[in-house]
Parts: C-alpha cells; sequence; structure tokens
C-alpha cells in the first residue's frame, strides 16, 4: 500500500526544509515527507549561494523557527550591507565613498554557510519527526481530491507516495509550475557568478590608514554583507561561519556581459580590470589557493503565475519567483510563503474553509513582488552614481523595514482582516505605498543624467537619519492591531516626507526649484519648472526634522574623513 503523508515536500533546501519545521513546531502530529535529490549531506562551505540574511528573514529564523541557538553558535552575526562606491582611484579603498554603520546593529540579522545550516535543519527536521530521504528525485505529481500521488526515483526504482498536500520547493527545478505551466518572465536581466575561497577576508586588512580601520566600531566590515559597487555591477564578500569567504560578481549584461565573468579565469580577469584592489586582494596565491568552487548563474530573476492553491498544493521558495540578491531578500520571500503556506496547510488540516485565504494570500504575495520589482529593474544602471545609490538604498531601506518588515514581525499577513483594511481599494495604504515606491524609483532613474560627479573620500552612515535608524528599531515592536495600522499609517506619513524631500533636493539640483517648495508625493516626477510649480503647489511643506536627516545623506555637502 502506498504510504500517506500529510503533506509531502519535494526539495529539501532551505525553503523546504524551514516549512517542514514550521508546520511541525505549530502541530507536532502532522506527517511530513521531505524528498531531497542530492544524495550526500551539503558541503560545508561551498554548498549553495544565498548566505546573508537581513531582518525579517532574520525574525523568522530566530523567532518563527526558534534557531536563535543554532545561528549564534554556528553561523556569524551580520552587521548589515556596507557599500564601497565608484571612484578615480579604485586601488586605495579608503578613497570610496563608504556607507555602512559606525555602530553594531541593534536588529539583528546573520551571514549563513549555507552546507552547515541545511545539514542542520536537515536534522532538525527529522528530530521533530518529519521524514527526509537523501537521493530522492521527484518526478510526477497526479492530483487527486483523494489525496495527491507522488512518484519520486530513488536507487533507480521508482515510488508512489500519497500526500494530502504537496509542498514545491525545489527551488530552479520548479516541479509544479513546469508541470502545470505557470513560469512567468522577469523583465530584469542580470547574471551572476560566485565562488568560495577557504581562510577570512577582513577589508579592514586592506587598508594600513589607522585612521579609517578605526573609524568604525571593530569588526563591523567584517561582518557586513560588503559591496563593491560601479555602473552595471556589484561585487560581494561575505564572511561565513565555517571561516571560508564567498566571492560575487553580479552585473547586467548591458554594461559587463556574461561572457567576461563565466569562468574564473575571466571573472579574476574582469576584477583587475573593474576592481583592482579586489583583484589584488582575492587573487591566487599559488599552489592551494583556496578555491573551493566557481558557480554561474544566467539571468537570474524568474516570474511565477501561481502560488497557493485550496485544491491543496503550493509553492515556495525558488520553485515560486526571485528577484535579485542586491539586498538579500531571498529568505524573506522564504519566510513569506512559509508564513502562508503553512498557515493554509494548518488550517486546511484543521477542517476550515481556505478558498478565500488561498486567494488573497496568493494575490498579497503576487503583489509584494510586484511592488519590488521596480526596486531593481533597470537600477544597475545607476550603481556607478554614488549620490544617487546613497539615496537611493536608504529609501529602499526605509520601505522595507517601514511596512513589510513591521507587518511581519506582528503576524499581519495572515490576519484577513488587517490585509483588506491595508490593500483593498484604491486609496489604501497598500496601495500608496507601491505608488509612492514606484515614483521615487523612477525619480531616481530620471535624475541620472544631471547627478555627474565622482566622490571619494566621504564616510557615510545611514543611521545618521535618524527616521531610518527608528523605522528599523520599530519593527521589534509589538502592536495590537488597530496600533498597528495607525503605526503603519504614521509610517507612511513619514514615507511621503522622506519622498518629498529627496524630490526637493533633487529638483532644485537638476531644474532650479526653490529647495523649499510644496510637494505632493503622489505627483513627484521630474518636469519642466513651470509643470513642477503648478503641480505641487497644494503639497507638503517642508518638514525640518526630516530635511536635516536628508541632509546627513546628501554627498554634495560631503564629510571629509581624513
Ligand atoms: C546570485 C544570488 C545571490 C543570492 N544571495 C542571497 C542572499 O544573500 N540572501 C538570501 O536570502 N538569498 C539569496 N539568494 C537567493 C537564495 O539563493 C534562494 O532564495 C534560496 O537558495 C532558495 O532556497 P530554495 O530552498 O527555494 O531552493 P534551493 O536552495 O535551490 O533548494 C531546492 C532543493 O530542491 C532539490 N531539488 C530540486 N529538484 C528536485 C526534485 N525534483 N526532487 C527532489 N529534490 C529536488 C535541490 O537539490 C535543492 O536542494 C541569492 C540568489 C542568487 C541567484
Amino acid at each position: 500500500m502506498q504510504k500517506k503523508y500529510d503533506v509531502i515536500i519535494p526539495g529539501g533546501g532551505l525553503a523546504g526544509l524551514t516549512l517542514a519545521i514550521q508546520l511541525k513546531r505549530a502541530k507536532p502530529d502532522i506527517s511530513i515527507l521531505i524528498l531531497e535529490s542530492r544524495d550526500t549531506e551539503a558541503a560545508t562551505g561551498a554548498h549553495k549561494v544565498g548566505e546573508s540574511t537581513v531582518e525579517l528573514a532574520t525574525h523568522y529564523f530566530r523567532e518563527v523557527l526558534d534557531l536563535k541557538g543554532y545561528l549564534e553558535e554556528f553561523e556569524l552575526p551580520k552587521q548589515g550591507l556596507r557599500f564601497f562606491f565608484k571612484t578615480n582611484n579604485k586601488e586605495v579603498v579608503e578613497d570610496r565613498v563608504e556607507f555602512g554603520t559606525q555602530k553594531k546593529l541593534t536588529v539583528l540579522s546573520h551571514q549563513l554557510d549555507r552546507g552547515t545550516l541545511e545539514n542542520y535543519l536537515a536534522k532538525h527536521a527529522q528530530e521533530l519527526g518529519a521524514e527526509f530521504i537523501l537521493g530522492a528525485r521527484a518526478k510526477e505529481v497526479n492530483f487527486s481530491t483523494e489525496g495527491h500521488e507522488l512518484i519520486y526515483s530513488k536507487d533507480a526504482e521508482d515510488i508512489k507516495v500519497i500526500g494530502t498536500w504537496i509542498a514545491d520547493a525545489t527551488g530552479r527545478g520548479s516541479l509544479l509550475k513546469r508541470k502545470m505551466k505557470f513560469q512567468k518572465p522577469m523583465e530584469h536581466h542580470v547574471n551572476a557568478v560566485w565562488w568560495r575561497l577557504t581562510g577570512e577576508i577582513d577589508v579592514d586588512d586592506w587598508s594600513e590608514n589607522t585612521k579609517w580601520k578605526t573609524y568604525l566600531e571593530p569588526k563591523l566590515r567584517y561582518h557586513a554583507t560588503v559591496h563593491f559597487m560601479d555602473k552595471g555591477y556589484w561585487v560581494w564578500v561575505i564572511p561565513l561561519g565555517s571561516k571560508n569567504t564567498s566571492i560575487g560578481i553580479v552585473a547586467d549584461p548591458a554594461v559587463h556581459p556574461f561572457e567576461e565573468i563565466n569562468t574564473y579565469e575571466k571573472s579574476l580577469a574582469w576584477l583587475e580590470k573593474n576592481e583592482p584592489l579586489c583583484y589584488k586582494m582575492l587573487k591566487p596565491r599559488g599552489e592551494g589557493d583556496g578555491l573551493m568552487d566557481f558557480r554561474v548563474l544566467k539571468h537570474y530573476a524568474h516570474d511565477t503565475g501561481r502560488l497557493y492553491s485550496s485544491d491543496r498544493w503550493g509553492v515556495t521558495g525558488e520553485a515560486g519567483a526571485f528577484l535579485d540578491p542586491l539586498y538579500s531578500p531571498g529568505s524573506d520571500f522564504i519566510a513569506l510563503s512559509n508564513t502562508w503556506l503553512s498557515d493554509l496547510i494548518l488550517r486546511d488540516l484543521a477542517g476550515e474553509d481556505i478558498v478565500l485565504r488561498a486567494s488573497i494570500y496568493e494575490q498579497s504575495h503576487l503583489s509584494h513582488l510586484e511592488n519590488w520589482i521596480p526596486i531593481y529593474q533597470n537600477k544597475y544602471l545607476l550603481m556607478g552614481n554614488t549620490q544617487i545609490m546613497l539615496i537611493k538604498i536608504s529609501w529602499d531601506w526605509a520601505v522595507y523595514w517601514s511596512v513589510p518588515c513591521l507587518l511581519f514581525t506582528n503576524h499581519a499577513f495572515t490576519n484577513l482582516k488587517l490585509l483588506k483594511d491595508l490593500f483593498a481599494g484604491p486609496t489604501s495604504l497598500g496601495r500608496k505605498f507601491g505608488e509612492l515606491n514606484k515614483r521615487m524609483q523612477d525619480l531616481f532613474l530620471a535624475w541620472q543624467q544631471y547627478d555627474t560627479e565622482i566622490f571619494s573620500n566621504s564616510y557615510i552612515d545611514a543611521f545618521d537619519a535618524k527616521f531610518l535608524k527608528q523605522f528599523q528599531i520599530d519593527m521589534l515592536i509589538q502592536y495590537e492591531p488597530k496600533e498597528l495600522m495607525k503605526k503603519i499609517a504614521d509610517n507612511m506619513v513619514i514615507l511621503e516626507n522622506v519622498a518629498a524631500e529627496i524630490f526637493r533636493m533633487v529638483s532644485a539640483q537638476a531644474k532650479g526649484t526653490p529647495e523649499d517648495m510644496n510637494v505632493a508625493p503622489y505627483s513627484i516626477g521630474l518636469d519642466t519648472m513651470e509643470d513642477t510649480t503648478e503641480k505641487h503647489k497644494t503639497g507638503l511643506a517642508p518638514d525640518a526634522k526630516i530635511k536635516e536627516d536628508i541632509q546627513e545623506l546628501w554627498l554634495y555637502k560631503k564629510k571629509i574623513m581624513a
């Protein structure tokens, strides 16, 4: 007789394993089968890409899955994202504009060695009672109201199992997406290559300048996800808990063709030309140079038409969609998917009708994705514009912390009333949030032709902008649903004022409009002087505190370091 499970999860990577743990924690007697096609343990140091977490996923791992103990013992703390921008002299790291905090962050995140992590998660899921089979490749799913049949192969034999639910976590294998043909192209064409080196690499060691070295608290550069950036690309340096280092190049082929980076040798030659200091510090040092692997991924972004069905199937992680790694959001989307999918599964197994919920969760996820696309689309072309990137990154953090993070830490994504109040209707806060973000992302593109200066020798701490620091800290506060709605509404007012102030500065620089003009946030766009004055005359007046904050991020009045 075929074995029957409540949930079958093809794909035992990050998404599948965390989904199993989340379900088991909520309902210990739920029966789960996880099928993983890899037939051995994951390799420490050089398993998969996706080694940096940000705040939403960190909350998921630490609080929802209760992985604090593991993360603190075996993985590294992460001290945010740190950027080094374009200069005329990339040989000297302290000559670059550096963007990162000077003090340890209050809100935690982690750098992950994916091999160590996935081995631990597989062990933990089994301790909680899930079955986990290595060397098991899911081949076919036949849907039925009596229970879905899944066929997998193991040791050259086909085995049939029945699952009330199928949760596809096969990553780019995309089992269900292929079967049901709900693939969707994503209009965002960027490529990535990456490799791991044995040993620790600390960017602090890349200069002898003691003032530069001691300008911030110790180890903040080492524990950050470090980005070296210029037009069309960024290079990452990420430390791993296994004492190895991950290096990657992410590049828009319109500026840096894939064929220039798609082998290790070509990547080194590309670094020598575009990031000479990185080349010097990362190049092979002879026999046994510590190269652990080298991987490439062409056009990594992909979209999906479906995610969750009341017919008792769903997809999670990269089996659904993937946008861009710039802000390390992959695990955030896993946290969101697993939260929606596990809620549907648990309610359905408890006998609840989930038709409406499945549809609302799917729409919420798809529109969340839609709101996030403009953050990345065409933006690699701005990566050589330091001033624009400083403002853009700060804006992107502001929108991320003030709304989605706060909603996630407050369990709002499964609260139907809150979702309806926030997102239903054309004038809802959620719709305004999406529209305001889109306006700003378009403004950054339009600004490019007016921002021509190359800056150097400056340090910008994002948390000198007080609204940003506050948004980040506030995501840890728990609110009652009513208070949460009020908090989101208050945050939207701050975002509108931030948008207005950024626009005032940009429009003054580009079009010569007054720095104290009123601004209507939902009409932001670089127009002629006459149109601007007309459109914005009944808009928001300047807010002195926000103005002060934006000035902190304004390099034209830069802070010289040394
Ligand atoms: C360049 C780049 C950088 C990134 N950086 C970050 C980052 O810093 N932070 C972050 O959070 N995310 C990052 N990501 C995203 C991150 O890699 C993914 O979100 C994450 O790995 C997806 O996990 P997953 O479990 O969905 O897929 P995977 O990790 O790919 O797991 C899928 C599993 O399914 C198995 N499988 C496949 N087909 C079958 C089958 N038919 N049967 C059984 N098993 C199967 C595979 O062996 C695999 O183990 C990055 C992505 C890219 C491309």
